[in-house]
Formats: C-alpha cells, sequence, structure tokens
C-alpha cells in the first residue's frame, strides 16, 4: 500500500470512527425532592439505570435512537415510581389525563398525544401517530379512539390508580401541604439520543400537574417545548412548569442558540433554564449534540437524570 492511499484510509476510518459517537439521556423529572426517603431514591436509582441500559443496549446494536427513546420513556411510563402512565397526577376531577409526544430528528417526523386517559403508553400511541396518521397531535376523544383502531393497549382506568398521589390532589385541594404540592412537581419522564448513524431522537410523557383544570395540556406534547430533536444540531426533553415551557419554547430555543449563535450545548441549555429562573418559572431539560455531548440543566433542588455514551459511563442522579 503506497502512502496517498493510506493516508486516505487513515482519514477515513477516523472521520467514521468521530461519527460513530452515540449514547442515551433520560430524565425523572425535576423538582423540590425533599420527600424522597433513602428507600424511594434506590428504587428510583435502580429503574433509572436499568432504563438507560437497555435503551443503550439498542444504540451499541446499531439500533435507532427513535427506538431507544420509545423504549426508555415507555419503561419509565410502566413503573409507578413516576409522574407518567401508571404514576400520573390526578386532575382537579379526579382525573388522570396524560400527554406524550416523539420526534425523530432525521425527518422533522413527530408524533403527540393529549388528554389520554386509558392509553397504557401514551408515548407508543404518541409514536403511531407520528407513523400512521397525517397529522401530529390527537387528543382526548378522538385520540383514545385511534389507539383502540391501531390496537395500542388500552387499559382499565383502575390501572393508573395511585393511592399517594390522590392524597397528594385532596391535599393541594385543601391546600394542607405546601410540601406535597412541591414534591408533586417530580417526575415527568423524558429520553434523548444519538445513534451511531447521527440521528437524534427524543420523546417526553407526563401526568401533567396535580390539581389542573380538566383538559389542560402542558408543554410535554408540544412540540419544540417539551421536545425536541434535529440531527445535526440537539435532541430535548423538558420538564417543569409547562406553561412556561410552552411560552419560551424551551425544547426548540437551545437548539436554536446552537445553529444560529454556534453556542456548546451547555451554554444553550443553562442559558435558557436561568432565563426560566429569572420569572420563577422550575424545571430543568436534558439534552444531547450531534457529537455526544450531554447537558442537564435545571434550576430544581433535584432532576432525576441518568446517561451512558460510548465515551461515559451510566449514571443516575436525583440532585
Ligand atoms: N411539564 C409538565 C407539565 O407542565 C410537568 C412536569 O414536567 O413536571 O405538564
Amino acid at each position: 500500500m503506497n502512502i496517498r492511499s493510506f493516508l486516505i484510509i487513515f482519514a477515513m476510518s477516523s472521520l467514521l470512527h468521530s461519527e460513530e459517537n452515540f449514547g442515551i439521556v433520560v430524565h425523572g423529572g425535576a423538582g423540590v425532592m425533599s420527600g424522597l426517603s433513602e428507600e424511594r431514591q434506590q428504587q428510583i436509582h435502580k429503574k433509572i439505570q436499568e432504563t438507560v441500559s437497555e435503551a443503550y443496549e439498542i444504540l451499541e446494536k446499531g439500533g435507532s435512537s427513535f427506538d431507544a427513546v420509545e423504549l426508555a420513556v415507555s419503561m419509565l411510563e410502566d413503573s409507578p415510581l413516576f409522574n407518567a402512565g401508571r404514576g400520573s397526577v390526578y386532575n382537579s376531577d379526579e382525573v388522570q389525563e396524560m400527554d406524550a409526544s416523539i420526534m425523530d430528528g432525521k425527518n422533522r417526523l413527530s408524533g403527540a398525544v393529549a388528554s389520554v386517559s386509558t392509553v397504557k403508553n401514551p408515548i407508543k400511541l404518541a409514536r403511531k401517530v407520528a407513523e400512521e396518521t397525517k397529522h401530529v397531535l390527537l387528543v382526548g376523544e378522538g385520540a383514545e379512539r385511534f389507539a383502540r383502531d391501531i390496537g395500542v393497549d388500552i387499559v382499565d382506568r383502575n390501572y393508573f390508580y395511585h393511592e399517594e398521589r390522590l392524597k397528594r390532589l385532596l391535599n393541594s385541594k385543601n391546600k394542607i401541604s405546601k410540601l406535597n404540592e412541591n414534591a408533586d412537581k417530580i417526575g415527568t419522564v423524558g429520553a434523548v439520543a444519538l445513534d451511531k448513524n447521527g440521528n437524534i431522537s427524543a420523546a417526553t410523557s407526563t401526568g401533567g400537574m396535580t390539581n389542573k383544570m380538566p383538559g389542560r395540556v402542558g408543554d410535554s406534547p408540544i412540540i419544540g417545548s417539551g421536545t425536541w430533536a434535529q440531527n445535526g444540531v440537539c435532541g430535548v426533553s423538558s420538564t417543569g412548569h409547562g406553561e412556561f415551557f410552552i411560552k419560551y419554547q424551551v425544547a426548540r430555543e437551545v437548539c436554536v442558540r446552537i445553529e444560529y449563535l454556534n453556542e456548546e450545548l451547555s451554554d444553550a441549555a443553562e442559558s435558557i433554564i436561568n432565563e426560566l429562573n429569572d420569572l420563577e418559572a422550575s424545571g430543568g431539560l436534558i439534552s444531547i449534540d450531534h457529537k455526544g455531548n450531554i447537558s442537564a440543566p435545571f434550576n430544581t433542588k433535584g432532576m432525576i437524570r441518568g446517561s451512558q455514551t460510548n465515551k461515559t459511563d451510566l449514571i443516575s442522579k436525583i440532585y
């Protein structure tokens, strides 16, 4: 082999190598988290680690980031520990109304559902909206009818029954415990991932906020606010006071700063969370850029989160 071909092969292999960065980051909501017992913290760590490692395995085997984020979010929806799917909080009518969205950064394919009450995994339905309809967002009865038509798992409302969440609703209505009100602001779930082909995806799912008005929809199913994914730039999943996240288009804002202002991911992510802090809007976000860098800022006492990339070990953190 002459020196020229050696150099070409060497350059190509290092280029390919740099394109192979991949990883996943998940969150389980941001909040005060002051009432979490040691035992509960251990349960949370275990679930987050299990979720990250299963989603990471998909990426390691060359699978898509879209599959990885859907799996991660559906695993967290199945756990009563988080405010999504099984552990969703109650609205003022004592009903659990759930919202979710998913986005593929390769082609901006997006799907979302809002105010569903009998869909076992709202994130799976959101993906079906993206892939099987001409629409982006389906709500309420129409979304549930679509779930039945397409064969997505429907469960009895009792499946979501959660004694602790119900107590918190009653406390919140009676304004008995300020601590419990704060504790409710945790638990929305989300995931963002970069796969070996450079595709970025993001997904978010929530029961919303305790004692919300029936029909209230937060940022989680809003593409650009709760969820955003854009190949070559970044992917974001948000958690926090949804009304602010909608008004400040938080998820897209992070990517816009990178795209137009050439900011680093951590600067872009931190600046929007600081801006929200100045408005007394609590929350946080997880994000990954096209190089596999991760940033997960929050302005609350804690944010449940975990990650693993081809360059960094599996971690899970609460505070
Ligand atoms: N962002 C969610 C909502 O407003 C709640 C949360 O993330 O805690 O519905």
